[in-house]
């Protein structure tokens, strides 16, 4: 077995292992201040820490990101990082600048295994986990590549997988990135995990206590529709899905994003609008209507813009707040539902 990466432990595991090294908590503490606040993951550059310590951690652990195999610019701004995992496994974030804010969309597994039938990476499969290392280790990446002292502003775990499916390293790496102190101090405000509608994960999440975003991957209102486009919708229905939703405690202007992506002819019609309306009644909830991504052997086609801008409307005249996401870096192949890469080297 490989020797513990650092990279993604939380600051109190850190201070643990320090203890196990002999040496003082504080010097655990030293550690995580490098690793997530000054970004550093090379063990000879944490000066302050006893030549001891650091040749005692240099044979018992590792620090390592993973490899960034690429890194493509698109037109409209954003960028696609493909990293290439130790058992040749790629997966793909993408950094997208607008307004102000630096969001990174991150990937939280290998492939994925709910099979949704309008994406693209449903069609791989699950082939694994990622590791907290990994996850929090796209991040480290993303701000070491911004230069002129920025940073990504907001984390969307959008990218390839079901976070809620790999609970574990999701929240170990929710809490890395929350850790006020130690951590990346991000405020959980700018987190956001979208799931397809895993009822059990969500039901958890609510009782971490972490405060992140919740984003719901709806695409349909009504069970027929909604269990065509999403197997999951067979084991969690909508109203399941909705209690669930309805429990998730938000803060006092906090929302619960609702995914909503617009195939032709499937669920694009003004009834799908009402349906969508009275679904999230009595809900603090803002939409984002995705326009459908085409990818090759797709059987789903993108409604006419006329279409969608109407969609929009009728869910703003019953009071829903709704925004329509035009996905960045389309030209790139990173667009919401395309990360799909290669598997093998
Ligand atoms: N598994 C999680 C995280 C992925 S989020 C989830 O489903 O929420 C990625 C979002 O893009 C999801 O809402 C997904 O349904 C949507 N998506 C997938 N394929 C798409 C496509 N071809 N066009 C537009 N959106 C797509």
């Amino acid at each position: 077995m490989s020797a513990p990466n650092l990279v993604g432990m939380l600051p109190s595991q850190l201070e643990d292992l320090a203890v196990e090294l002999g040496a003082s908590r504080y010097r655990g503490r030293q550690v995580a201040t490098w690793l997530y606040r000054k970004g550093v993951t090379d063990l000879s550059q944490m000066t302050d820490l006893p030549q001891e310590l650091r040749s005692a951690l240099g044979e018992r652990v590792r620090v390592e990101l993973p490899e960034l195999e690429r890194a493509t610019p698109s037109q409209d701004g954003s960028q696609k990082l493909v990293f290439r995992l130790e058992d040749g496994a790629r997966v793909s974030a993408v950094v997208m600048p607008d307004d102000g804010r630096i969001t990174l969309c991150l990937s939280t597994q290998v492939g994925c295994g709910y099979a949704c039938a309008f994406c693209l990476t449903g069609t791989m499969g699950l082939s694994r986990n990622l590791t907290s290392a990994e996850i929090v280790g796209q991040l480290l990446t993303a701000n070491a590549l911004l230069t002129g002292g920025e940073r990504v502003t907001h984390i969307v775990f959008m990218g390839m997988g079901e976070p809620l499916a790999n609970y574990a390293a999701l929240v170990q790496s929710l809490r890395v990135l929350t850790d006020a102190k130690l951590g990346l101090g991000y405020s959980p405000r700018r987190l956001t995990v979208s799931t397809v509608g895993l009822v059990s994960g969500i039901e958890k999440l609510a009782r971490e206590d972490l405060k992140v975003n919740l984003a719901i991957s709806l695409h349909a209102a009504s069970d027929e529709v909604r269990s065509r486009l999403m197997p999951v919708n067979r084991a969690w229905n909508l109203e399941t899905l909705m209690r669930a939703v309805r429990a998730y405690p938000l803060a006092p202007r906090q929302s619960v994003f609702f995914e909503y992506v617009m195939l032709d002819g499937v669920n694009d019609t003004p009834e799908d609008a009402q349906r969508l309306a009275r679904l999230l009644r009595g809900i603090r909830a803002k939409v984002n209507l995705i326009p459908f991504n085409d990818w090759p052997g797709s059987t789903f086609r993108r409604p006419p813009l006329a279409r969608i801008l109407a969609f929009q409307s009728l869910l703003l005249d019953a009071g829903v707040t709704t925004t329509v996401r035009w996905s960045k870096g389309e030209d790139i192949g990173a667009a919401c539902g395309q990360l799909k890469e290669p598997a093998v080297a």
